[in-house]
């Protein structure tokens, strides 16, 4: 990819970042210029994402994370400031999906997605403000969804989703004045391992409700990622930016 070197200097984490959405980000933010360190509890797939960064002339990091684990969080942002002296940008979009009715809901499965969907940006956003309030600068980005304003039989992901624009909005007032702004993106359905398994006959309804006709791709998100990121988006906060082909639109279909 071709190198526009919008971020130049700048240091990137994204969370999630070994597969699907969290990939794509690290890689164009990479283009753009930017050092990127890919914390993820996949460590192999951490690894595979750096070493393909780093052999296109990228400066890039794995670190295995586990995000609704504070410490981890802290402990990876501290080795990514001691490795490239500074953090600009924090990208929290690991997440985990369980549908489920919700009579089947164990207390272990609403504890994973809660910890991991809601913990794990509200861990990545608190351990990133340290070092931006310092620094005065800051962009922060979490991962919703279009599942924020509902999903049939998947309680649990929905009330996290919802939960990370609350927190987006909130986050934001408090951060603003130190210079950090903190926005959201709402993706649709986006063809990456996470709705690989779903049955063709969910993906063509999802695709007949978008206004485009098709499902997004990891780099439609990481597009709006890079666009929320960039010093010139200073004067956006607490937003969610819906990512979906126009699935939330009221149609007419
Ligand atoms: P993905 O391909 O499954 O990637 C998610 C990555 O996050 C995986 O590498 C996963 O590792 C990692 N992860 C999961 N739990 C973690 C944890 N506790 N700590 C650290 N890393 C963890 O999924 P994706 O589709 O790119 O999803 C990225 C984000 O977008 C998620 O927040 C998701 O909810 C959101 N989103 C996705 C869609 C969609 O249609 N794909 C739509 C709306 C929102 P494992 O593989 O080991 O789980």
């Amino acid at each position: 990819m071709e190198k526009f070197m919008l971020l130049n200097d700048q240091v990137a984490v994204i969370t999630g970042g070994g597969s699907g959405i969290g990939a794509a980000t690290a890689e164009l933010m990479a283009a753009a210029g930017a050092a990127v360190a890919i914390l993820d509890r996949d460590e192999a797939a951490a690894a595979e994402e750096a070493r393909k960064l780093s052999a296109n002339g990228a400066c890039a990091l794995a670190i295995p994370v586990d995000v609704s684990q504070r410490v981890d969080i802290e402990t990876a942002l501290e080795k990514v400031v001691s490795t490239y002296g500074r953090l600009d940008i924090m990208v929290n979009n690991a997440g985990v999906t369980r549908p489920s009715r919700t009579l089947e809901v164990s207390e272990a499965l609403w504890d994973h997605v809660i910890s991991v969907n809601l913990g794990g940006v509200f861990w990545g956003s608190q351990a990133a403000f340290r070092y931006m309030k310092e620094a005065g600068y800051g962009r922060i980005l979490t991962t919703s969804s279009t599942s924020s304003l509902g999903s049939f039989a998947n309680a649990s992901y929905a009330s996290s989703k919802a939960g990370v624009v609350a927190m987006t909005r909130s986050l934001a007032m408090e951060f603003g004045k130190y210079g950090v702004t903190v926005n959201a993106v709402g993706p649709g359905m986006i063809v990456t391992p996470m709705t690989d398994d779903l049955p063709p006959e969910i993906k063509q309804r999802w695709i007949h409700k978008t206004v485009v006709g098709r499902l997004g791709e990891p780099m439609d998100v990481a597009r709006v990622f890079l666009f929320l990121a960039l010093p010139d988006s200073g004067y956006i906060t607490g937003q969610m930016i819906f990512v979906d082909g126009g699935y939330t639109l009221p149609t007419m279909k």
